[in-house]
Order: structure tokens, then sequence, then C-alpha cells
């Protein structure tokens, strides 16, 4: 296409880029912070204090000594109502970003104090730093505080993650082995899962391993975690992610006997906690990459009651009954087609006469006369449009014909205004041009008309009519 228009195309660039996109991919499951693992202050950090302590598997809530605050990559001593500062503080209840799940947020507080916590992250492997701001009060190094993770966040991002390996295993049940996850995000609002496959998923394999997450769920399997040597992991067949570092020891998420997975993340206790699983999108994420994005719990269901509210005011704006919406909108649609057709009729009709047809009259000594043949018209609309000539022209003749619209006969309608009709009477003319169409025809002196068989003949009868009136003026 690019050459048909004259441009070229990239091809290395593009491979280029799409080389990049495939290690962001592959990368998007390390630790969020790990563009900052350079910086020297989190390593003093670490070396100072030791190796932060996440207790965010058992508990929520920790009295912890605030350890460090920072300003950027600044250490301070203190912050006040306003500032966006960073915490360390060990150990720690907050999960931080890693393997795809997202930070815990939560608050901190002390006597005087008030923090909001938004993000966990891991700049560099063994620190939690907890991104906040100061609410009200001021905190200061070394005084003790109270830290709450939120727990509806962490419940739904737990439903999410568990979510997330089911959907993993049901994936490779449905469409094969050769799915292997190549990124995720889980996160306490939807969870999205990239994965090797070739090709596009069908409408039926989407229900189909929707329907089978679902199941799952509603077996409620038991979630159970287990630290062990990694090789032994490995060899029970627990999920690895390729390329990734694991260090001596492992932790393995198990759900029932269909899920076996390395990872550090937090999960429900029993599968059915999830609650709901739904897909909202499946696509393409680069060559051989699909992604799925779906929610679960709460989220699931308050997507469900969205798509109820929309089906209950179309069907109440179509008026009609929610299962009935479709033929209804069928039926209209086949209707708005049909008004078009009709409307582009009107507006060929409404467009044709462009000429006046006084232009076209032509005088035969003192006597005007206008001969048109019409589209294929019934004889009543024959004569509603000789009628308009008449008042139009005032004085003369008019011979208005046209075929059926059957077009199984020809119909010529003549009329002479009162003026002439003692000279030329319009059943005069009539018969001396009816013989043409193979017709028959009578009237009156003001108004006569006539109708053949002979469609093709219609102009010839036409112009018959000069020669008619020449000849009954000469009488
Ligand atoms: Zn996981």
């Amino acid at each position: 296409m690019a050459q048909e228009a004259g441009l070229g195309v990239d091809e290395t660039g593009f491979n280029a880029a799409m080389e990049v996109q495939r290690e962001r991919a592959r990368k998007s499951w390390v630790g969020a912070g790990e563009e900052e693992r350079g910086a020297p202050i989190y390593r003093a950090l670490v070396e100072e204090i030791g190796k932060s302590q996440f207790t965010g598997y058992e508990h929520l809530e920790e009295e912890v000594t605030l350890l460090a605050i920072l300003k950027g990559t600044e250490r301070v001593t203190s912050a006040k109502g306003g500032e966006t500062v960073d915490l360390v503080f060990n150990p720690s209840p907050f999960y931080a970003e890693g393997g795809g799940q997202v930070g815990d947020r939560g608050t901190l507080s002390s006597p005087t104090a008030l923090v909001e916590i938004n993000n966990t992250v891991k700049p560099v492997p063994d620190l939690h730093l907890h991104r906040t701001k100061v609410i009200q009060g001021t905190i200061t190094v070394g005084e003790r505080v109270h830290v709450t993770v939120d727990a509806e966040a962490r419940k739904n991002a737990a439903r999410n993650h568990t979510g997330t390996h089911i959907l993993h295993a049901v994936l490779r049940e449905v469409l094969g082995d050769h799915v292997k996850q190549a990124g995720s995000l889980v996160a306490p609002d939807r969870l999205r899962f990239d994965f090797y496959h070739f090709s596009a998923l069908t409408e039926k394999e989407i229900d189909r391993i929707e329907a089978r997450v679902n199941e799952r769920i509603r077996e409620d399997a038991h979630v159970e975690t287990e630290v062990m040597e990694t090789k032994d992991a490995i060899a029970t067949g627990a999920m690895a992610l390729f390329g990734e570092k694991y260090g001596e020891k492992v932790r393995v998420v198990r759900v029932a006997d269909f899920s076996r997975e390395l990872c550090g993340g937090t999960h429900c206790h029993g599968a059915g906690e999830i609650g709901f699983f739904k897909i909202v999108k499946e696509s393409s994420v680069a060559a051989g990459i699909r992604r799925i994005e779906a929610l679960t719990g709460p989220a699931a269901y308050q997507h469900v009651k969205n798509q109820e509210r929309v089906l209950r005011e179309v069907s109440s704006l179509l008026k009609t009954r929610p299962e009935e919406v479709a033929q209804k909108a069928e039926r209209l649609n086949s209707q708005l087609q049909e008004k078009d057709r009709e409307i582009e009729r009107l507006k060929s009709r409404a467009a044709a006469p462009a000429s006046d047809p006084l232009a076209n009259a032509r005088k035969i000594g003192p006597v005007s006369l206008i001969a048109e043949k019409i589209s294929p018209a019934e004889i009543k609309d024959i004569r509603a449009q000789a009628d308009r000539l008449r008042d139009r022209l005032k004085s003369g003749v008019i011979i208005v014909g046209a075929p059926d619209p059957k077009g199984e006969k020809v119909s010529i309608v003549v009329m002479v205004t009162p003026d002439w009709a003692s000279r030329l009477s319009a059943s005069e003319i009539v018969k001396g041009i009816a013989g043409l169409i193979e017709g028959t025809g009578g009237g009156k002196p003001e108004m006569a008309q006539a109708g053949g068989k002979r469609i093709e003949k219609l102009d010839a009868a036409l112009e018959q009519a000069v020669q008619v009136i020449e000849t009954l003026l000469a009488g």
C-alpha cells in the first residue's frame, strides 16, 4: 500500500522498534523501580538499616520506627503537612510493586501526624520504599508510628492475583502448553495478562476460558504457599518465568492441584474469595503476544451491572424488552434503509423537472403548444400535470403523455384553454393522434384523453399533434 502511495517503509527501523517492545514485554514483570537500581543512596540505606523485612503475608498493621525520610534522593530528618516524601521503616507490611502486582497503599499515623501512603516500591532488591504525602502534622526520623495497609485494596489485588494464576493455568488447558506468561499487571481494580500465543482468540475460546476460570472459582480450591528450594520447586513443575533469576529459596503458590507458580505476590486463601471473573478485552501486544484484560470480585460485578444498565437504557429507548433489543434494532435498521431509498427516489424526482416546461412551449401560428412526455405515471397524475401546465400557460394547447408504471400501456391527456376550445377541440386533437399509439380516445372540447398499447410511439404521437393543430387552424 505504501508503494502505491509512493512511500518507502523503514523495515530495519520497524524491526528494531519491535525488538525493543518485545524486550519491554519480557521485562514488565521485573520490579518496577528497576531503572533506579543504580541509585547509591538506596544501597547505602540497605547497608545501614539492613534488608527490608516484609510482614504483609501475615498481617496488615505494624508499630514501627521511622528510619529514614527522603525528599527525592535527599535524606531529611522531618517532613510536614503538604510535603511529598519517601519513607523507610522496617519491618513493613506493605507489598512492594513487583511480579506484576502493584505496590500496597495505606496510611501512617503518629500521635501528631497523618500520612497517606500512595505506593510501595523496591528501587533496589532489599529496600521497601513507601511513597507518601503528609496530610497533616510533622513526622520525624526516629519516632514510633503506626502503619496500616488499605485492606480493601489489598483484598481486591489478591482476588486479581489469584485470578491471574487460575487464568494462566486455564489458558494452558484450553489453548495448549505453549502458552507462557510474557508479562502481567495485578492491581486492585483490574488484571492484565500477556502471553505467548500466535493467533487472536476466538469468541468461543474466550467464552470457554472465562467459563472455566469461574468454574475453578466456584470449586473454591484452597490456595497454599510454601517456601522451598528452587530446584525442588522447578522439579514439581511449578511455573517459573523465563529469564528470571531466582534465589536458592523460592515461594510457591499453589491453587488446588491445577496451578503451581513461583510467586512472591499476595493471594486469596481460597479461590472462592475471587467471587466472579470477567474478561473485558482480548488484544495483541506484539507479534505472537496476546493480552487478556479482566476483572474480578466487586469490579467484575460492577462491570456487569453497568452493562445491564446500558441494556436497560437502550431497550427503553427502543421501546422493547431487553431480550428483544437485537431484533428490534435490526428491524429499525431495515426500516431506515427503506426510508433512505425512498428519500433518494423523491430527491431524484424533485430534481428532474429542472427546465421550465413553459420554455418548451412552441408557437403554431397564434397558438401556444406544450407537448410533454413525463416519466411513468398513473392517468390521474398525468391529468394533474396537464392541469398544472394549463394554469401556467393560460392560453393554448397542452398535451401530456406517459406510460403507466407497469409499462403495459400509454396514456395521453389533451387540454385546451377556453379561449381556443371552440376552434381547437381537445377531442379532435386526441382523435388525430390516438391512431399512432393504436389507441382510442375522446372527451370534450377543453379536455380529452386516449389510451393505447404502443408505448414506443408516444414521441411520434406528440409530434403528430403539431400537424393536427395546423390542420384544425386551417379548417
Ligand atoms: Zn503470581
